[in-house]
């Protein structure tokens, strides 16, 4: 199956080829057709796997341009909304689709005129149901996407949501597309989507096995030396490391800084401003390792990351998925790579068992090793 099976308009079809998209991924395959069949829609994939195309070349193509909002797209985090929208513009310019993206911390004023003469709206919860309920905007879209939703459960916005669907016409599609599929989710789907198709990309395994998952086991001091030492022997071109808490961001920050490594920082605590400078430092390269928090990376799409690194172990399994998933994207190999104290040993064993794939053990390679 090529693009060309499902008959895009040419302007669409062209776009498709100058992204240099030669082949629909699993996703796109099946999701497209029914997505233009007009079906509601689950679809579980990888993260990775092209999911944000597989809802926006169907949509785009159907869209009239009639001057209203036809699509609204909600994602969890203002990161995910501006490259969602930027993806959605890649293709929906050549069909003078005009996309306008919604989300805290900016102004007001200037969100709202860009969604008055906007067919697609890319959203975070927040932000939207302050417009919606102060009725400074009103929407009707055609088409409703519930994108990542699960990070956006797993960030508490489970009320916001259906609080925005109030908000929302009753004869619309509505697409939910997630890389995990919990039970919290599959209880809002039914909530939200009339007699939907399922599309389930997993191949029985959660995580994607362009990813090389290693543990390397250290005693809890030797943290930071393993880190170093690993960094060292990997030598990846571009790197994640992800850490638990925001001080432990700064504190590794500053010790991989001292170390001479181009290291940068991205957390919560963090403003806009101070954020998406980082996040574009770490895109074009000017940052080689970028050290994180789970909720500052989610959905984070950089295409050349080399490696992950779960400077310690996250708590759940799910998280563990989102950030090794950060690295193997749009069918690249990857590597994620956990330190792990034998205190850890017990949440190593519940992660294997839940992503279903295995994690192999490495030893700490010996500083000959990593000097040779
Ligand atoms: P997901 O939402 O599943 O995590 P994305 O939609 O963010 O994945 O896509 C990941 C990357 O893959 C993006 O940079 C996207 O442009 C690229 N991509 C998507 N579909 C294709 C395709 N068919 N061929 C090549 N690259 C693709
Ligand atoms: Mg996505």
């Amino acid at each position: 199956m090529t693009f060309e099976d499902f008959n895009f308009k040419p302007q669409l079809a062209q776009a498709i080829k100058e992204a240099g998209f030669r082949e629909p991924s699993p996703v796109q395959k099946e999701a497209i057709p029914l997505i233009l069949e007009g079906r509601d829609l689950i679809a579980q994939a990888h993260t990775g796997t092209g999911k944000t195309a597989a809802f926006g070349l169907p949509v785009l193509q159907q869209l009239s341009c009639d001057g209203s909002v036809e699509a609204l797209v909600i994602v969890p985090t203002r990161e995910l909304a501006t490259q969602v929208s930027d993806e959605i513009f890649r293709f929906g310019k050549a069909l003078s689709i005009r996309t306008a993206t919604v989300y805290g911390g900016s102004s007001y004023t200037r969100q709202i005129q860009h969604v008055q003469s906007a067919s697609v709206v890319v959203a975070t919860p927040g932000r939207l149901i302050d417009l919606l309920q102060s009725g400074k905007i009103s929407l009707s879209p055609r088409f409703v996407i519930l994108d990542e939703a699960d990070e956006m459960l797993d960030m508490g916005f489970l009320d916001d949501i259906k609080e925005i669907f109030t908000h929302l016409p009753e004869s619309r599609q509505t697409l939910l597309f997630s890389a995990t599929m919990s039970k919290e989710i599959r209880t809002l789907a039914q909530r939200i989507l009339k007699d939907p198709a399922t599309v389930s990309i997993t191949g029985g395994n959660v995580t994607n096995e362009k990813i090389r998952q290693l543990f390397y086991v250290v005693d809890e001091p030797e943290r930071d030396d393993a880190l170093v030492r690993l960094l060292d022997y990997k030598n990846p071109d571009k790197s994640i490391i992800f850490c638990r808490m925001k001080k432990e961001v700064d504190r590794l920050r500053d010790f991989l800084a001292a170390q001479g490594y181009d290291a940068k920082g991205l957390h919560g605590d963090m403003d806009q401003r101070q954020r998406e400078a980082t996040i574009r430092a770490f895109k074009n390269g000017q940052a080689e390792i970028l050290i994180a928090t789970d909720v500052a990376a989610r959905g984070l799409d950089v295409n050349d990351v080399s490696h992950v690194f779960n400077y310690h172990l996250p708590f759940d399994p799910e998280s563990y998925v989102h950030r090794i998933g950060r690295t193997g994207r749009a069918g690249r190999e990857g590597t994620a790579i956990s330190i792990v104290s034998p205190h850890e040993f017990r949440s190593l064993q519940r992660i294997q068992k839940s992503v279903g794939s295995s994690i192999e053990s490495r030893i700490i390679p010996r500083i000959e090793e990593v000097r040779a």
